[in-house]
């Protein structure tokens, strides 16, 4: 299986949702079964979960502060 490299290294996108709801995600919490995006919210919710069973947790918190989107 040949993945090519992101010109990037960002993993979150402009498009990619909350799996929670559709707030722009800012959080991807990696998991050994897979990835899951969160927005800010339903992150801190479930924050002390992640911790203790997320391989890697990547934020993108900084665009959201410098483009914020009409969030509820
Ligand atoms: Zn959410």
């Amino acid at each position: 299986m040949v993945v090519e490299a992101p010109e990037t290294m960002k993993v979150i996108s402009a498009h990619d949702r909350c799996d929670r709801c559709i707030a722009k995600a800012v959080y991807m919490v990696v998991f050994n079964n897979g990835d899951l995006y969160f927005c800010a919210h339903h992150f801190r919710e479930h924050e002390d979960s992640f911790m203790e069973v997320a391989l890697d947790i990547f934020d993108e918190t900084d665009e959201v502060l410098v483009n914020p989107e009409s969030l509820e």
